[in-house]
Protein backbone atom coordinates (compact mmCIF):
# COMPACT_ATOMS: atom_id res chain seq x y z
CA UNK A 1 0.00 0.00 0.00
CA UNK A 2 1.38 3.51 -0.56
CA UNK A 3 1.09 5.99 2.02
CA UNK A 4 1.15 9.65 0.59
CA UNK A 5 2.94 11.86 2.73
CA UNK A 6 2.31 15.46 1.64
CA UNK A 7 4.76 17.85 4.09
CA UNK A 8 7.18 17.21 6.46
CA UNK A 9 4.70 17.50 8.85
CA UNK A 10 2.81 14.71 7.91
CA UNK A 11 5.97 12.78 7.48
CA UNK A 12 7.06 13.31 11.26
CA UNK A 13 3.02 12.19 12.21
CA UNK A 14 3.27 8.93 10.04
CA UNK A 15 6.74 8.08 11.47
CA UNK A 16 6.34 8.65 15.36
CA UNK A 17 4.46 5.32 15.90
CA UNK A 18 7.73 3.61 14.44
CA UNK A 19 10.05 6.08 16.59
CA UNK A 20 10.47 3.49 19.70
CA UNK A 21 13.29 1.23 20.49
CA UNK A 22 12.10 -1.65 19.02
CA UNK A 23 10.96 -0.63 15.25
CA UNK A 24 13.43 0.54 12.62
CA UNK A 25 12.37 3.56 9.35
CA UNK A 26 14.40 3.03 6.44
CA UNK A 27 14.87 6.06 3.88
CA UNK A 28 15.69 6.00 0.43
CA UNK A 29 16.44 9.20 -1.43
CA UNK A 30 15.43 9.28 -4.83
CA UNK A 31 15.38 11.65 -8.15
CA UNK A 32 12.36 9.19 -9.31
CA UNK A 33 11.87 7.93 -12.76
CA UNK A 34 12.54 4.69 -10.99
CA UNK A 35 14.25 1.90 -11.92
CA UNK A 36 15.20 -1.56 -10.83
CA UNK A 37 18.22 -0.15 -8.91
CA UNK A 38 15.87 2.17 -7.24
CA UNK A 39 13.87 -0.38 -6.77
CA UNK A 40 16.68 -2.85 -5.02
CA UNK A 41 17.03 -0.35 -2.38
CA UNK A 42 13.60 -0.11 -1.60
CA UNK A 43 13.02 -4.29 -1.13
CA UNK A 44 16.37 -3.75 1.22
CA UNK A 45 14.84 -1.56 3.00
CA UNK A 46 10.83 -3.08 3.76
CA UNK A 47 12.94 -6.02 4.32
CA UNK A 48 14.61 -4.70 7.24
CA UNK A 49 12.85 -1.94 8.34
CA UNK A 50 9.26 -1.17 10.25
CA UNK A 51 8.27 1.59 8.41
CA UNK A 52 10.12 2.90 4.72
CA UNK A 53 9.77 6.68 3.18
CA UNK A 54 10.84 7.26 -0.68
CA UNK A 55 11.53 10.37 -1.20
CA UNK A 56 11.03 11.62 -4.70
CA UNK A 57 12.53 15.14 -5.49
CA UNK A 58 14.60 16.24 -8.72
CA UNK A 59 16.88 18.46 -6.72
CA UNK A 60 17.77 21.60 -8.58
CA UNK A 61 20.88 22.60 -6.31
CA UNK A 62 22.39 19.59 -7.49
CA UNK A 63 22.39 20.39 -10.94
CA UNK A 64 24.52 22.74 -12.93
CA UNK A 65 23.55 25.82 -15.08
CA UNK A 66 24.21 24.21 -18.13
CA UNK A 67 23.36 20.22 -17.26
CA UNK A 68 19.53 18.63 -17.28
CA UNK A 69 17.93 19.84 -14.64
CA UNK A 70 14.74 20.51 -17.03
CA UNK A 71 15.19 17.54 -19.08
CA UNK A 72 15.84 15.22 -15.98
CA UNK A 73 13.35 12.47 -16.95
CA UNK A 74 10.00 12.52 -14.24
CA UNK A 75 6.44 10.43 -14.43
CA UNK A 76 5.59 10.39 -11.06
CA UNK A 77 2.72 8.38 -11.73
CA UNK A 78 4.80 6.02 -13.07
CA UNK A 79 7.03 5.63 -10.13
CA UNK A 80 4.01 5.22 -7.27
CA UNK A 81 2.40 2.12 -9.59
CA UNK A 82 5.99 0.77 -9.41
CA UNK A 83 5.96 1.56 -5.13
CA UNK A 84 2.62 0.24 -4.59
CA UNK A 85 3.19 -3.06 -5.91
CA UNK A 86 6.33 -3.57 -3.30
CA UNK A 87 4.73 -3.39 0.10
CA UNK A 88 3.88 -0.40 2.58
CA UNK A 89 5.86 2.45 1.63
CA UNK A 90 5.71 6.35 2.01
CA UNK A 91 6.01 8.44 -0.40
CA UNK A 92 7.22 11.67 0.44
CA UNK A 93 7.00 14.32 -2.79
CA UNK A 94 7.98 17.69 -1.72
CA UNK A 95 7.04 21.32 -3.18
CA UNK A 96 10.06 23.38 -4.43
CA UNK A 97 9.03 25.51 -1.93
CA UNK A 98 9.15 23.64 0.72
CA UNK A 99 12.40 22.26 0.07
CA UNK A 100 13.99 25.94 -0.84
CA UNK A 101 12.18 29.01 0.65
CA UNK A 102 13.11 31.68 -1.22
CA UNK A 103 15.54 32.84 1.87
CA UNK A 104 17.37 29.67 1.72
CA UNK A 105 20.89 30.50 3.05
CA UNK A 106 22.32 27.15 4.67
CA UNK A 107 24.55 24.70 2.94
CA UNK A 108 26.48 21.76 3.66
CA UNK A 109 29.80 21.09 2.28
CA UNK A 110 32.03 17.94 2.80
CA UNK A 111 35.05 19.89 1.42
CA UNK A 112 37.88 17.80 1.47
CA UNK A 113 35.86 14.70 -1.08
CA UNK A 114 33.34 17.12 -3.03
CA UNK A 115 36.03 18.84 -5.52
CA UNK A 116 37.50 15.68 -7.55
CA UNK A 117 36.03 13.53 -10.18
CA UNK A 118 32.28 13.99 -10.54
CA UNK A 119 32.77 17.19 -8.43
CA UNK A 120 35.95 18.42 -10.46
CA UNK A 121 33.41 17.99 -13.60
CA UNK A 122 29.78 19.32 -11.74
CA UNK A 123 31.04 22.13 -9.63
CA UNK A 124 29.15 22.43 -6.50
CA UNK A 125 26.94 18.98 -7.40
CA UNK A 126 27.79 17.66 -4.11
CA UNK A 127 26.92 20.61 -2.42
CA UNK A 128 23.54 20.58 -3.62
CA UNK A 129 22.98 16.57 -2.54
CA UNK A 130 24.38 16.78 0.95
CA UNK A 131 22.33 20.05 1.47
CA UNK A 132 18.95 18.23 0.49
CA UNK A 133 20.17 15.00 2.03
CA UNK A 134 20.64 16.55 5.53
CA UNK A 135 17.33 18.55 5.41
CA UNK A 136 15.42 14.87 4.62
CA UNK A 137 17.97 13.03 7.58
CA UNK A 138 16.58 15.89 9.65
CA UNK A 139 12.58 15.75 8.44
CA UNK A 140 12.31 11.56 8.45
CA UNK A 141 15.37 10.89 11.41
CA UNK A 142 15.45 7.20 9.86
CA UNK A 143 17.52 4.52 11.18
CA UNK A 144 18.93 3.23 8.43
CA UNK A 145 19.34 5.20 4.64
CA UNK A 146 19.64 2.53 1.64
CA UNK A 147 22.32 3.97 -0.94
CA UNK A 148 23.25 2.41 -3.87
CA UNK A 149 27.42 2.06 -4.78
CA UNK A 150 26.82 2.83 -8.49
CA UNK A 151 27.21 6.82 -7.17
CA UNK A 152 30.64 5.56 -5.18
CA UNK A 153 31.90 9.13 -4.45
CA UNK A 154 28.20 10.92 -3.51
CA UNK A 155 28.34 7.20 -0.95
CA UNK A 156 31.43 8.42 0.35
CA UNK A 157 30.22 11.44 1.29
CA UNK A 158 27.23 11.18 2.61
CA UNK A 159 29.20 8.34 5.01
CA UNK A 160 31.23 11.28 6.24
CA UNK A 161 28.47 13.71 6.14
CA UNK A 162 26.52 11.34 8.84
CA UNK A 163 29.54 10.96 10.88
CA UNK A 164 30.32 14.60 11.09
CA UNK A 165 27.52 15.95 11.79
CA UNK A 166 26.79 12.95 14.31
CA UNK A 167 23.62 11.99 12.44
CA UNK A 168 22.00 8.66 14.00
CA UNK A 169 21.23 6.87 10.73
CA UNK A 170 23.10 4.24 9.62
CA UNK A 171 24.03 4.28 5.60
CA UNK A 172 23.49 0.91 3.62
CA UNK A 173 25.38 0.44 0.83
CA UNK A 174 23.47 -1.41 -1.71
CA UNK A 175 25.11 -3.11 -5.03
CA UNK A 176 24.60 -1.64 -8.50
CA UNK A 177 22.07 -3.15 -10.49
CA UNK A 178 22.97 -3.29 -14.23
CA UNK A 179 21.32 -4.19 -17.67
CA UNK A 180 21.77 -7.31 -19.21
CA UNK A 181 24.74 -6.11 -21.35
CA UNK A 182 26.42 -4.86 -18.08
CA UNK A 183 25.39 -1.49 -17.98
CA UNK A 184 24.35 0.11 -14.91
CA UNK A 185 20.91 0.95 -14.34
CA UNK A 186 19.99 4.66 -14.36
CA UNK A 187 17.27 7.16 -14.74
CA UNK A 188 19.28 8.71 -17.60
CA UNK A 189 19.83 5.76 -19.53
CA UNK A 190 16.75 6.78 -21.54
CA UNK A 191 18.94 9.59 -22.85
CA UNK A 192 20.33 7.18 -24.56
CA UNK A 193 19.71 5.66 -28.16
CA UNK A 194 19.80 1.73 -28.75
CA UNK A 195 23.30 1.95 -30.25
CA UNK A 196 24.97 4.19 -27.73
CA UNK A 197 23.36 1.74 -24.96
CA UNK A 198 25.09 -1.46 -26.13
CA UNK A 199 28.11 0.89 -26.55
CA UNK A 200 28.26 2.09 -23.20
CA UNK A 201 28.21 -1.47 -21.72
CA UNK A 202 32.01 -0.73 -22.79
CA UNK A 203 32.37 1.14 -19.63
CA UNK A 204 31.45 -2.20 -17.34
CA UNK A 205 33.38 -4.36 -19.79
CA UNK A 206 36.90 -2.19 -18.64
CA UNK A 207 36.11 -1.62 -15.29
CA UNK A 208 35.94 -5.81 -15.05
CA UNK A 209 38.63 -6.38 -17.33
CA UNK A 210 41.05 -3.93 -15.25
CA UNK A 211 40.06 -5.73 -12.23
CA UNK A 212 40.43 -9.59 -13.82
CA UNK A 213 44.05 -8.59 -14.99
CA UNK A 214 44.85 -7.04 -12.12
CA UNK A 215 43.73 -10.25 -10.05
CA UNK A 216 46.11 -12.23 -12.96
CA UNK A 217 49.04 -10.04 -12.20
CA UNK A 218 48.52 -9.05 -8.89
CA UNK A 219 50.87 -5.54 -9.72
CA UNK A 220 49.48 -3.16 -12.06
CA UNK A 221 50.07 0.34 -11.94
CA UNK A 222 47.39 3.05 -11.56
CA UNK A 223 48.48 4.30 -15.03
CA UNK A 224 48.17 1.07 -16.37
CA UNK A 225 44.87 0.87 -15.22
CA UNK A 226 43.69 4.03 -16.27
CA UNK A 227 45.00 3.65 -20.30
CA UNK A 228 43.53 0.35 -20.68
CA UNK A 229 40.44 1.93 -19.40
CA UNK A 230 40.15 4.57 -21.22
CA UNK A 231 41.64 3.06 -24.93
CA UNK A 232 38.60 0.22 -24.18
CA UNK A 233 35.71 3.19 -23.82
CA UNK A 234 36.98 5.02 -26.66
CA UNK A 235 36.76 2.66 -28.88
CA UNK A 236 33.59 1.91 -28.25
CA UNK A 237 32.42 5.55 -28.98
CA UNK A 238 32.79 7.00 -25.34
CA UNK A 239 34.23 10.43 -24.81
CA UNK A 240 36.25 10.20 -20.96
CA UNK A 241 35.23 12.35 -18.59
CA UNK A 242 37.54 10.96 -15.87
CA UNK A 243 38.86 7.98 -15.04
CA UNK A 244 40.58 7.34 -11.95
CA UNK A 245 41.99 4.28 -9.41
CA UNK A 246 41.44 5.96 -6.07
CA UNK A 247 41.55 4.95 -2.37
CA UNK A 248 38.06 3.72 -1.44
CA UNK A 249 37.66 6.33 1.47
CA UNK A 250 39.67 9.20 0.78
CA UNK A 251 38.99 9.17 -2.86
CA UNK A 252 42.54 10.35 -3.15
CA UNK A 253 44.56 8.55 -6.12
CA UNK A 254 46.10 5.21 -5.03
CA UNK A 255 49.66 4.98 -4.75
CA UNK A 256 49.69 1.37 -4.64
CA UNK A 257 46.82 -0.38 -6.36
CA UNK A 258 45.28 -3.04 -4.02
CA UNK A 259 41.74 -4.19 -2.68
CA UNK A 260 41.15 -0.84 -0.43
CA UNK A 261 41.18 0.71 -4.03
CA UNK A 262 38.12 1.01 -6.13
CA UNK A 263 38.21 2.56 -10.42
CA UNK A 264 35.65 5.44 -10.48
CA UNK A 265 34.69 6.49 -14.05
CA UNK A 266 32.19 8.96 -15.91
CA UNK A 267 32.38 8.90 -19.46
CA UNK A 268 29.66 10.62 -22.60
CA UNK A 269 28.32 8.40 -24.90
CA UNK A 270 26.34 10.98 -27.29
CA UNK A 271 25.48 13.60 -24.91
CA UNK A 272 24.63 11.26 -22.20
CA UNK A 273 27.03 11.78 -19.19
CA UNK A 274 27.51 8.42 -17.25
CA UNK A 275 29.50 7.05 -14.21
CA UNK A 276 30.09 3.68 -12.91
CA UNK A 277 32.73 2.27 -10.50
CA UNK A 278 34.29 -1.12 -9.51
CA UNK A 279 36.19 -2.18 -6.14
CA UNK A 280 39.58 -4.78 -6.43
CA UNK A 281 38.16 -6.87 -3.00
P1 LIG B 1 18.98 8.94 -8.03
O1 LIG B 1 17.50 8.84 -8.24
O2 LIG B 1 19.77 8.79 -9.28
O3 LIG B 1 19.36 10.15 -7.22
O4 LIG B 1 19.39 7.68 -7.14
C1 LIG B 1 18.78 7.44 -5.90
C2 LIG B 1 19.49 6.29 -5.22
O5 LIG B 1 19.42 5.13 -6.05
C3 LIG B 1 20.98 6.55 -4.95
O6 LIG B 1 21.34 5.97 -3.70
C4 LIG B 1 21.63 5.81 -6.08
O7 LIG B 1 22.96 5.40 -5.81
C5 LIG B 1 20.72 4.61 -6.21
N1 LIG B 1 20.86 3.98 -7.53
C6 LIG B 1 20.79 4.60 -8.73
N2 LIG B 1 21.04 3.71 -9.72
C7 LIG B 1 21.29 2.52 -9.12
C8 LIG B 1 21.62 1.22 -9.60
N3 LIG B 1 21.77 0.96 -10.89
N4 LIG B 1 21.80 0.23 -8.69
C9 LIG B 1 21.67 0.47 -7.36
N5 LIG B 1 21.36 1.69 -6.86
C10 LIG B 1 21.17 2.70 -7.72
Amino acid sequence: MIIKLNSGDVVSRYLEKYRTSTSTIGFVPTMGYLHSGHLSLVKKSLQSSHATVVTIFVNPSQFGKDEDFGQYPRDTQRDIDLLSSMGDVGIYIPTMEEMYSPNHKTWIEVSALSNRLCGHSRKGHFRGVTTIVAKFLNIIQPDKMFMGEKDFQQLVILEKMVADLSYQTKIVRCPTIREQNGLAMSSRNKYLNSVEKEQAASIYQSLQQAVAKYKRQNVLSRKMIIDDLVSHIELHGGKIDYADVVDSQSLQPAEKVGPNCRILVAAFFGDTRLIDNIGFD
